[in-house]
């Protein structure tokens, strides 16, 4: 596998301003932030993209997509709302190759 640096920071050899951690997941936030609250939902488990997906691996972004919504509640926007999103491969926006969850909310930023 190339080098990740989603990997690297699940494993803490890189920095990261993180939110949230356990033995699966770990939530950190966007280095540029696109509004006030905006978060990766990221297992450590390395998985390309949603594309490479398996079918063990449902439960993994079920916990993705409960512990957003935990993470929304904590951010005081599970009221006025957020986005969760998913870029899949580059046509899709996606640039790396760790499959990670956006938590976009509150105040957008320029
Ligand atoms: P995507 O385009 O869906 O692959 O999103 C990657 C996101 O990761 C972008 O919003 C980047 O700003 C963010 N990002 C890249 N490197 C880091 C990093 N070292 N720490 C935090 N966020 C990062
Ligand atoms: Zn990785």
């Amino acid at each position: 596998m190339n080098y990740c640096i989603f990997c690297e920071i699940s494993n803490h050899q890189q920095p990261a301003d993180i939110v949230f951690e356990d033995e699966q997941m770990i939530v950190f936030k966007d280095i540029k932030p696109k509004a006030a609250v905006h978060f990766l939902i990221v297992p450590k488990k390395h998985i390309d993209s949603i594309e490479a997906l398996k079918e063990e691996d449902k439960e993994l972004v079920s916990q993705m997509i409960f512990l957003a919504k935990k993470m929304a509640q904590e951010q005081g926007v599970s009221q006025t709302g957020y986005k969760l999103l998913f870029n899949v491969l580059r046509g899709g926006g996606q640039l790396i190759d760790h499959i990670h969850l956006h938590l976009i909310g509150g105040e957008v930023r320029p």
